[in-house]
């Protein structure tokens, strides 16, 4: 009787070994997998506009870069666009593409430049962004993939959207006089 029971918990034993290794592999393959999505992503956005990695490193700043391909996100209030007040557009410091006007740019004290509306329906794209333990919705520029920031709900009449840029994501086109 006494074998049985040695038997048996040497069996338990050896199974959750088992399936506990089983389950570490298991995470260990999903992580890869993310990072695989990852690095997709930014080869899509090298793809998108037919330049190489070297070559965006060369025409952005290295902020740009790691915002834009890598998302980053600059320090609050050190931006050149959130105390911005000019008239004109906002364009993708990547590939021009206009992204926002300043009619629709308001002051959310937050930092960043905030508007409540893109240029138009197809300047930015939607994409839920897990990371950081918060659920957020990431917005890039809908020609060129790049990361631009996120938006939120808490934005002001008439859209109650509150979409947060990276300043080093933008270039100014002021408007002319
Ligand atoms: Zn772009």
């Amino acid at each position: 009787m006494k074998t049985i029971i040695i038997i048996i918990s040497a069996l338990i034993l050896v199974s959750s070994v088992y399936f506990s290794e089983r389950n570490f592999t298991m995470s260990d393959s999903q992580i890869n997998k993310d990072s695989t999505k990852q690095e997709s992503e930014k080869d899509r956005m090298l793809k998108k506009l037919n330049k190489s990695e070297e070559e965006w490193k060369q025409e952005l700043s290295e902020e740009q870069y790691c915002v834009m391909f890598e998302k980053g996100t600059e320090r609050a209030f050190t931006g050149k666009y959130y105390d911005h007040h000019e008239e004109g557009i906002y364009t993708c410091a990547a590939c021009g593409s206009n992204l926002f006007s300043s009619d629709a740019k308001y002051n959310s004290k937050s930092g960043w430049p905030s508007y409540f509306q893109p240029y138009s329906k197809e300047s930015i794209n939607y994409h839920k962004d897990s990371s950081y333990g918060m659920v957020r919705t990431e917005v890039t520029c809908a020609k060129c993939d790049g990361h631009l920031g996120h938006v939120f709900t808490d934005g002001p009449e008439p859209t109650g959207l509150r979409y947060c840029i990276n300043s080093v994501s933008m270039n100014f086109v002021a408007k002319e006089k």
